[in-house]
């Protein structure tokens, strides 16, 4: 007998995928795999279809980070944004809570992470230069400043400080209604586009 009673290696393949995704355990993974198995045909082809796709062909903005179909993001190339403020976020979930606050009219830049020896991430890892070649071209103000109140997520904050502080923009935090170590993404939209209006001044 296959692990958890299984009778089928097809279906412990199945499930040993779904389990491998975040947030999914092995109960979930089951039940996923057995909806699969009972699902037409032409519904599950879709579905790999798209997750190969996705892999195969999704586009970074040379901008932002932000995934699109076709190089810039909607982000970048949409006039009625404020196109000199630009929050930096760690991750492209970060840009989709910020957005669903409705509270934000700027562009973004994604990191692409944290800083975080421990993980082996270090600056140059990190999309840092790409924000700094973006604030030389001069028509960037102000940045602010929305990455998590953890230890590595102040750290990051602080070295994006210093290596942004030869221009002339304001640097600017997120305001701290969120709780300490809090990801943006499990903070709620009221919560985290009150911390965007009422961000301050950053003050290392
Ligand atoms: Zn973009």
């Amino acid at each position: 007998m296959l692990s958890g009673g299984l009778s089928s290696r097809l279906l412990e393949d199945a499930v040993e995928s779904f389990a491998a995704l975040p947030g999914i355990g092995r109960k979930t993974a089951l039940r996923l795999a057995l909806h699969v198995l009972g699902a037409p045909r032409e519904n599950v082809e879709h579905a790999a279809a798209s997750f190969i796709a996705l892999k195969d062909s999704v586009k970074f903005c040379p901008s932002c980070g932000m995934i699109s179909d076709d190089g810039r993001c909607p982000f970048c190339t949409d006039a009625r944004r404020d196109h000199s403020t630009v929050c930096v976020v760690e991750s492209i979930r970060d840009v989709l809570s910020i957005e669903n606050t409705g509270q934000y009219k700027g562009l973004y830049h994604i990191l692409g992470g944290i800083i975080s020896p421990m993980d082996g991430i270090g600056p140059s890892d990190l999309r840092i230069r790409e924000l700094v070649e973006r604030l030389a071209e001069g028509s960037v103000r102000e940045v602010i400043l929305a990455l998590s109140t953890s230890m590595e997520g102040e750290t990051t904050s602080f070295y994006i400080y210093k290596q942004i502080s030869q221009f002339d923009v304001t640097v600017s935090a997120i305001a701290r209604g969120v709780g300490f170590g809090d990801d943006l993404e499990y903070t709620d939209e009221l919560t985290l586009g009150r911390s965007i209006a009422g961000r301050q001044l950053f003050k290392p």
